[in-house]
């Protein structure tokens, strides 16, 4: 799959799953981010603008000394974000490891709204490792010696 296919496939995801959207189409759902609530949640801010979700992207920038993933900028657009987390090459490690994090970020956003349970952006970030392990593992990309 290109990074294209990868991107429009993702904002198209990501515009439908917040609240905003919800509350436009005449639903009822907490117009306030749950991962933050400060802020109103929206497509950009619940993966770039969140202080959570930032704290989670600096937490994964240190251990994997990424500092691309550090974006520490307000992003008007989320594909404008989507390439700055991405770069411009064909990394598909990055690319698995920034889809993997928006999704164990939206996991957590679910777990506060669903089962009134909270993680901390350092476990959040764990889990994201956690979960890139296990599908290298199944990949048999991982050794492990017993
Ligand atoms: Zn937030």
């Amino acid at each position: 799959m290109s990074n294209d296919q990868e991107l429009r496939q993702f904002v198209s995801m990501w515009e439908e799953l917040t609240s905003d959207k919800i509350i436009r189409r005449g639903g009822q759902a907490n117009p306030t981010c749950q991962l933050c609530r400060t802020e109103n949640e929206s497509p950009n801010h619940k993966v770039a603008d969140c202080s959570f979700s930032k704290m989670v992207w600096l937490i994964l920038a240190q251990k994997l000394n990424l500092q691309m993933l550090n974006q520490n900028k307000t992003s008007t657009r989320i594909k404008e974000w989507w390439t700055a987390m991405n770069g411009q090459g064909d990394d598909t490690r990055r690319t698995q490891l920034v889809i993997y994090a928006v999704w164990d970020i939206w996991k957590e956003r679910c777990r506060r709204v669903f089962d009134n349970k909270a993680q901390t952006p350092a476990q959040v970030a764990s889990i994201i490792q956690q979960d890139i392990f296990l599908y290298d593992m199944a990949q048999g990309n991982v050794h492990v010696n017993i």
